[in-house]
């Protein structure tokens, strides 16, 4: 990494499976410290992974922001991976569902989506394929409408 370099680097959130690095806040913020270039080295929130690790993004996730600002500053969000999962909080296990149709649900993934402290963050879906189609579109247009629609009918 060179000092006058603007490429950033975002840390992604882990679930905790095996021997993985980085599966909470003060991890992350031991790594970004370590970091010689730490200005250019953030955090991406994996929705999935951060409920998989533990924190409960459906009771409590204005204390989440709040642990995580203090810890690490909300100015090191860089990126969400906005995906629902399929295993309950505290799993550490690391599987993605569909929007809705996971532990975490549509209400919670949409308070995180339309959050005022995350408008500015980029927002990236990376949800299971269904009979390799992506469910990208279906999911998006949920999110626009803050409707959840059963549109994988199950
Ligand atoms: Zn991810």
């Amino acid at each position: 990494m060179e000092p006058n370099q603007n490429i950033k680097i975002a840390l992604e959130t882990m679930s905790g499976k095996g021997s993985e690095l980085g599966i909470n806040f003060l991890q992350l913020q031991t790594i970004i410290r370590g970091v010689k270039y730490s200005h250019l080295v953030g955090v991406c929130w994996d929705t999935c992974h951060l409920n998989d690790a533990g924190y409960d993004l459906v009771n409590n996730l204005e204390q989440v922001i709040e642990e995580f600002d203090k810890i690490i500053g909300l100015d090191k969000l860089f990126v969400i991976h906005l995906n629902d999962s399929k295993n309950i909080k505290g799993s550490h296990k690391d599987r993605h569902e569909n929007i809705g149709y996971g532990n975490l649900g549509f209400d919670s993934l949409c308070s995180i989506l339309y959050h005022p402290k995350f408008v500015n963050i980029i927002k990236i879906l990376e949800t299971p394929w269904n009979n390799s189609e992506p469910p990208y579109k279906e999911e998006i247009i949920m999110f626009k409408n803050k409707q959840f629609n059963n549109f994988l009918n199950r």
